[in-house]
This record gives structure tokens, C-alpha cells and sequence, in this order.
């Protein structure tokens, strides 16, 4: 649906458009539909006693509550940073509380590094495809996005420095089972990219909400803290081009709205500024609950999420495997909650998707969302992450029926 336009609107503002997908997916609510489209965590999942008793701790502690509920620091509530700090060293990040800023999830996170280093008409280096809520944020501050394809190792280094020597503001990533590719960065790419990035003087912001949901092979380390490795070799430039977003989101729950930006502290200071310009802090409470449930329950629930979205993972790349026509592609995700389809040309996946919710009641997500420039139109994002096993297995092999017609009557045209 179309809406007139307000006088006097930001050119930026007055370009936003509601995607023709998501117009679409409010139609798939319907309980007979096999949905792959919500990349969501699933809210069974929740750990919903842990939450009930950090309330309860905070509400029945006078002192607590009473804190709880009153202004706080733009920078975050400081045990919850120290919680993070702890968090990153476990994973090969080293970093004090005076370098991390708590946002109000990770997309804040992208919008404030948006606003902090794209002036109109810059340049930001995004992977094709990208996370679509990267691609709208950043796009609010008009850059000119260049967009650097992927093979199963990530970015293509190649393209990414014809794009790096266009000297771009920063370089936006998700290295592990992105969204929406499912695709992991090698390690070997990774210090690649690290190395061009420095020798360009490039920033790189990762994004990792992701990282902890791994069901199979090793952890890679976060650019984060290959830089960190990097900077301790003598002769190296002293910069720290890498910015760190993290986010609780997907591993305790999406709703009390906690991220966080690790990098320089210099930036950080910036950052802390258009925080507080913002909206002055994070809830207090949401902040003081996510630190009392991450301590109790962070580990637990990464192991519980593993199991579960695994096996999700694993039914529907069975299925793929057993019933897909070999012209279509997918990836396989060492983990996330993402597989990619990529379709013959000349099957649209949103033209697929209207007769897939029609014809056999199942949804996706159309991949042409999620370009910043020149959307493929024959790809698709499928959510693993939502669904018992056996829905999966029921989705995919309608899906897969309704793609061998469509080819068989390609072929036959
Ligand atoms: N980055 C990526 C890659 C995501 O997939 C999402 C959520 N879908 C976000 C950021 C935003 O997460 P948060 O809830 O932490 O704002």
C-alpha cells in the first residue's frame, strides 16, 4: 500500500518504502501455513523461569527496585558491561568496560555507527546479500552502497578491493552463518580481509548475534580478535579498524532490546554521545534482568538452542538433500538459523512465494530483499529456526514438488 507523502521530509526519509515483502508476510499469519519466512528465535525456547526469577529478586529488594526503575548511564548498566567484557574474553577479544557501550539491540548498535560515519553519498562495502535491517538503516543515511558478492568462504577478496580502494566508510558484516546466506567466513578469509581492510584503512563492522548458535565444526575467531593478535606483532599500523556488534537477542530473548558495540574507546566516546542524544540509556531494568539471566542461563541456553535448532537444521537439509531439483542450489550453515536457495533463472522468488502460500500453503522469505544493489530475483531464505521437525520435513517437500512442476513446465515451454 502506497502513502502519500509528507511536505518537508528528509530526502532519506521521504525514500523509505514498506518492502512489498513484508506486505506480503503479514498474510502468511494464517496457522495453516508452513512458514520458513520469521527468522526469529523460537519463544518455547525462552528461559522463561530464569526471567520470572530475576524480577522477582529485583521487585522483593527495595534498593534494587528502586534503582531499577530510575535513569541510568548512557553507557550501560556496568555489571552488564563487565558481563560482556567476560563474554568477549572467553571468546579471544580483549577489551575493558571503558570499550563497550550497551544499545538497544544490535540494530541500534548498526544505526548509531550509520549516523556516526555516512555522510550522503559515502561509500559502505556490504556482502550480496546482506542482513536486510543493515541494508535499511544504513540506507536512511544515503551512502552509496557497493556490494561485494560471496563464495562459500565470504566475501570475494578480489572484488572487496576494487571496493576498498573506493575508500569506503566501513565494510558491514555478518562473518558467522549469516543472515541471510547461512554462509560462515573462512578463517583464511578472514585474515585476508583483516590484512586488506588495514592496508586500506578500512573499518570493518561484524556483526555476530549469531556466533554462540554453532552445530558443527570449530568456532572461528571474530575479527575482533584476530585484530587484537595483529596488533601485538611488531610493525603493525596501531589501528583498531574493527568494530565488534554483539547482541543477546537471539540467545536469552529478543525483547528486552540488549546489544553492544565493542571498538576503540575512542569511538566509543563518539558513541556514547549519540547514545545519550538518543534515548539516554538502555531500560535499567531490562539491563539489570539480562545481566542477572545471562550469568545464570547464557551457557545453559546455548547448549539448549544448539540441540534444538540443530536438529531443526538438520531435518531440513535432509530434505533439501532428498527431494530438491538438483538445479537448485543451497547452502549448508555450520549454524544460525538460515539456508539459502538459489533457483534457475527465470523462477522469481517472490512470483514463487505468492504461489506457494496459495497453492501449497507454505512461506519463505523472496532473497531479492536482501541486496543492497541489484537483487537477485531467483533466491530465497528459508528459517529453520521456528517449527517442529516434522513441519520442516512437510514444508520442504511440498516446496520441492512445487519447484520440479515449475522447471518441468519451464522445460516444456
Ligand atoms: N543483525 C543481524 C544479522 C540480525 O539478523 C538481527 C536480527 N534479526 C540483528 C542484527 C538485530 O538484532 P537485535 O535484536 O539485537 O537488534
Amino acid at each position: 500500500m502506497s502513502h502519500p507523502s509528507f511536505p518537508g521530509l528528509s530526502q532519506g526519509v521521504s525514500e523509505l518504502r514498506a518492502s512489498e515483502i513484508r506486505e506480503l508476510l503479514k498474510l502468511i499469519a494464517r496457522p495453516e501455513i508452513i512458514s520458513f519466512a520469521g527468522g526469529i528465535p523460537d519463544p518455547a525456547l525462552f528461559p522463561l523461569d530464569a526471567i520470572g526469577k530475576a524480577y522477582q529478586a529485583v521487585l522483593q529488594d527495595q534498593a534494587a527496585a528502586r534503582d531499577a526503575f530510575q535513569y541510568s548511564i548512557s553507557e550501560g548498566y556496568p555489571p552488564l558491561r563487565e558481563w560482556i567484557t567476560g563474554y568477549l574474553a572467553r571468546n579471544g577479544i580483549t577489551a575493558t568496560s571503558e570499550e563497550v557501550l550497551i544499545t538497544s539491540g544490535a540494530q541500534q548498535a548498526l544505526d548509531f555507527i550509520g549516523r556516526a560515519f555516512i555522510e550522503p553519498g559515502d561509500g559502505v562495502v556490504m556482502t550480496s546479500p546482506s542482513y536486510l535491517g543493515a541494508i535499511q538503516v544504513f540506507g536512511t543515511y544515503r551512502p552509496t552502497f557497493i556490494s561485494v558478492p560471496m563464495d562459500d568462504e565470504g566475501a570475494v577478496l578480489s572484488e572487496l578491493e576494487a571496493a576498498f580502494r573506493k575508500q569506503p566508510k566501513f565494510f558491514y558484516l555478518t562473518p558467522d552463518f549469516c543472515n541471510p546466506a547461512g554462509i560462515t567466513t573462512s578463517l583464511a578469509r578472514r585474515r585476508a580481509i583483516l590484512e586488506l581492510a588495514h592496508r586500506y584503512g578500512v573499518a570493518i563492522l561484524e556483526d555476530c548475534p549469531y556466533e554462540e548458535l554453532r552445530y558443527e565444526n570449530p568456532r572461528i575467531p571474530s575479527f575482533a580478535a584476530l585484530e587484537g593478535e595483529y596488533l601485538q606483532q611488531p610493525g603493525n599500523d596501531g589501528r583498531r579498524l574493527v568494530i565488534y556488534v554483539g547482541s543477546l537477542s537471539k540467545v536469552l530473548t529478543p525483547a528486552l532490546r540488549i546489544g553492544w558495540i565493542c571498538a576503540d574507546p575512542a569511538l566509543i566516546n563518539k558513541l556514547v554521545l549519540l547514545k545519550q542524544a538518543s534515548d539516554l540509556h538502555c531500560s535499567t531494568i531490562n539491563q539489570m534482568i539480562a545481566c542477572e539471566i545471562a550469568k545464570s542461563s547464557h551457557a545453559s541456553q546455548v547448549e539448549k538452542l544448539r540441540k534444538a535448532y540443530k536438529e531443526r537444521r538438520d531435518v531440513m537439509l535432509e530434505a533439501l538433500e532428498r527431494c530438491l531439483p538438483k538445479e537448485v542450489r543451497y547452502t549448508h550453515p555450520d549454524g544460525g538459523m538460515f539456508i539459502w536457495l538459489e533457483f534457475p533463472e527465470g523462477i522469481d522468488g517472490t512470483e514463487l512465494l505468492a504461489e506457494a502460500v496459495k497453492d501449497i500453503q507454505v512461506a519463505f522469505v523472496p532473497g531479492s530483499a536482501f541486496y543492497a544493489t541489484e537483487p537477485k530475483r531467483n533466491t530465497a531464505r528459508l528459517a529453520f529456526s521456528l517449527g517442529e521437525p516434522e513441519r520442516i520435513r512437510e514444508g520442504i517437500e511440498r516446496l520441492a514438488a512445487l519447484l520440479q512442476n515449475k522447471l518441468r513446465a519451464n522445460r516444456a515451454a
